[in-house]
């Protein structure tokens, strides 16, 4: 289980417009850490440095104290597993969407991607369960369970980090608590970066970033910035 960590990173889209502002922050191993701030603060930008879609203009992100610069994309897509807000499922069968970025899963390896996920007793009920047909062309999966394929699918790779971005900001509230608690168990034996809006749904994180224009506001226990706000 690895650390990662913000070493003094600044960066910005456009030259002359800097978005963070030397941000350092760790999150140590085996960790639950959760970004959460207003919309424009630099949460985001966060996760692409992480993903290395762009490069710090000075400053390191590290993963185990290795600069992310220096390791080839695919250990890097090894390392790390996303589950994004409104996950875009392919018109085929459920067993290749969870299978997909995976190359060469077994069967065995689907399905228990798809117990951590919690999404077995779905599959079980459905008479060609992991070959149904899922998205236009088949079964209309609801947005949580959509979700849980998606959870599934990144679960499938084993990640030893897992980076949850607004993972689930689009869902109805019992529908979210029901996920968040999927999303904490699995979790529980990796390194975790939550970034999102509602101070509610990272109350299980060891520590909450509080993000402001680009910067640390605050950082601190659940209890602590309830207090303070
Ligand atoms: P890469 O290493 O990926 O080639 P660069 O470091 O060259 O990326 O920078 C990417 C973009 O950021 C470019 O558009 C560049 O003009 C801009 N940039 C880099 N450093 C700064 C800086 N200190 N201030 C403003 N813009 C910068
Ligand atoms: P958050 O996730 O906290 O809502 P973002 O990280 O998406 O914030 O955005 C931070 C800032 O960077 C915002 O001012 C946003 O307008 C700007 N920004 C985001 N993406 C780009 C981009 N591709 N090009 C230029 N500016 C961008």
């Amino acid at each position: 289980r690895p650390s990662v960590a913000f070493e003094n990173v600044v960066f910005g889209y456009d030259p002359g417009r800097t978005i963070l502002h030397g941000l350092s922050f760790e999150v140590p191993a085996g960790a639950h850490v959760a970004i959460v701030g207003p919309s424009g603060a630099g949460k985001s930008t966060i996760a692409r440095l992480l993903f290395r879609f762009y490069d710090p203009w000075s400053g390191r992100v590290l993963i185990d104290g290795q600069d992310i610069a220096r390791v080839t994309q695919a250990s890097l897509r090894a390392a790390i597993g996303i589950v994004p807000q409104d996950s875009v499922l392919f018109n085929d069968t459920i067993g290749y969407n969870i299978a997909y970025g995976r190359n060469g899963a077994t069967h065995d390896e689907i399905v228990r991607a798809a117990r951590d996920a919690a999404i077995l007793p779905l599959i079980e009920r459905l008479p060609d369960g992991f070959e149904t047909e899922v998205g236009e062309r088949g079964l209309k999966l609801s947005g949580g369970e959509k979700q849980r394929v998606a959870i599934a699918r990144t679960l499938v790779k084993n990640p030893p980090i897992l980076l949850l971005d607004e993972a689930t900001s689009a869902l109805d509230s019992r529908t979210e608590q029901d996920i968040l608690a999927t999303l904490h168990r699995v979790s529980e034996n990796r390194t975790s970066l939550s970034i999102a809006h509602r101070l509610s749904t990272i109350a299980d994180a060891d520590e909450i970033l509080v993000m402001e224009h680009g910067r640390l506001a605050e950082r601190g226990s659940h209890p602590v910035l309830l207090r303070a706000n």
